[in-house]
């Protein structure tokens, strides 16, 4: 078994990193002053190319097909530099991929290359007041009326959707069905009856909205696949970026390490650095450890999924889950080497990645969803 990237992987790795010291970090300052949304990280981000990653060859993208080791290995440069250039890169996917998988022809061809060169925005609108973690419960309704469906309900936590110019809806074309009702519909966002109704505000610099649909009438064109397969294109896409997830948060997680090796280098209490304090030492020990952990864990899954391996949800799963939770223990140790100066707001970056590092172990699927997927890969499977 081969750990080691490819030298194409290397590659991209190492210019992600220098994008992010260079056109990224600069930004940091400013776009945490502001609290407004950080559009210049999407256009920064798509003239890196960075998009391109997410979208087949054919309609602009990199690879002939969309792999996920790219998209974790650029996910965790970005999530090193700022939360929402590593959250760009998933919600882009996020709104593009159920496109890839269920979209017509037409609809690739009118899309596709727009999100690979970041025109354009999209968004995935799974989550509702109601059904949160038990998505399949979900209220939103689709009915077919001629050649529309006419859409109503609320949608909650939608990352980018007051600036997307189309959103991915899941909602109920037969809500008798229950999970097996729900359809994947493209709603543009200027549709008449679609409108953002709040900017919710989250702990980190991010962009998420609460949207409502009254009498919307969509297009039956617009369907994505099947009806009553969207449950199924959204599990689908989650597999795809779930272990990025994983990736941004392993990046949040070396940031600190790094930056807390440096401070405990430099800061001297009793007669000399705290680095040569062996206490400080078990600590960086072990958040390097942990660190790697979860790398491998990502690389993991990202390679079963792209190699078609049928275990990539557990896998996943556990790459997002023991990844977001790694990561928060790292910050939180790395806030306590920087002892008082690991909680001032302004001039240590601690404080901002402790706010980051929360909402990855939430978004996604919560920890607890993971860890249920995890075991009943081995309980209703029954695998040793
Ligand atoms: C920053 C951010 C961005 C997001 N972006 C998007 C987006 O773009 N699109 C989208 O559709 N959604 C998005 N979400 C929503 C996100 O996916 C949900 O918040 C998440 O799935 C949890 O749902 P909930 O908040 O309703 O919590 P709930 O499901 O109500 O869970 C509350 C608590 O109960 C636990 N719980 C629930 N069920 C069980 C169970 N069976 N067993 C044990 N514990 C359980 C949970 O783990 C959690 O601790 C985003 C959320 C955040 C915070």
């Amino acid at each position: 078994m081969d750990f080691e990237l490819s030298p194409e992987e290397k590659k991209l790795q190492e210019e992600t990193r220098q994008f992010v010291d260079r056109e990224i970090r600069p930004l940091v300052p400013v776009i945490e002053k502001k609290k407004s949304y950080p559009i210049e990280i999407v256009k920064r981000l798509a003239r890196q190319g960075i998009y391109r990653l997410l979208i087949p060859k054919e309609y602009g993208g990199i690879y002939e097909t969309v792999r996920s080791l790219p998209i974790c290995v650029a996910r965790e440069e970005l999530g090193r530099g700022h939360n929402f250039a590593g959250a760009s890169i998933a919600t882009q996917g996020l709104g593009s991929y159920p496109l890839v998988l269920a979209g017509s022809a037409e609809i690739r061809e009118r899309y596709l290359p727009r999100v690979a060169s970041g025109e354009i925005v999209p968004a995935f609108a799974l989550t509702e007041p109601e059904a949160g973690s038990d998505a399949g419960s979900l209220q939103t309704k689709a009915l077919r009326e001629g050649d529309y469906y006419r859409i109503n309900g609320t949608k909650c936590f939608i990352s980018n959707a007051g600036i997307a110019q189309y959103i991915v809806l899941f909602a109920k074309t037969n809500p008798s069905l229950g999970a097996k009702g729900i359809s994947a519909i493209l709603v543009e966002t200027g549709a008449p009856g679609y409108e953002v109704t709040r900017q919710m505000e989250i702990l980190a610099i991010d962009v998420v909205n609460e949207l409502q649909f009254k009498d919307c009438l969509v297009p039956r064109a617009n369907l994505l696949g099947e009806e009553g397969k969207g449950f199924s294109v959204a599990m689908q896409t989650l597999d795809l970026l779930r272990c990025s997830v994983g990736a941004h948060a392993v990046g949040i997680a070396q940031e600190a390490f790094d930056l807390a090796l440096a401070y405990a280098k430099k800061r001297v209490q009793f007669g000399k650095p705290i680095a040569k304090h062996q206490a400080i030492q078990l600590k960086l020990a072990n958040m390097i450890v942990e660190i790697n952990c979860g790398r491998l864990l990502v690389y993991q899954a990202a390679l079963a999924k792209d190699t078609g391996q049928s275990d990539v949800t557990f896998k996943s799963s556990m790459a997002k889950y023991y990844a977001t939770e790694m990561a928060q223990r790292v910050v939180d140790q790395a806030v306590q080497i920087h002892g008082g100066y690991g909680v001032l707001v302004d001039d240590f970056p601690l404080e901002r990645l402790y706010r980051e590092v929360r909402a990855p172990r939430i978004y996604e699927g919560t920890s607890e969803i993971q860890q249920l997927i995890i075991a009943n890969h081995f309980v209703k499977e029954q695998k040793r």
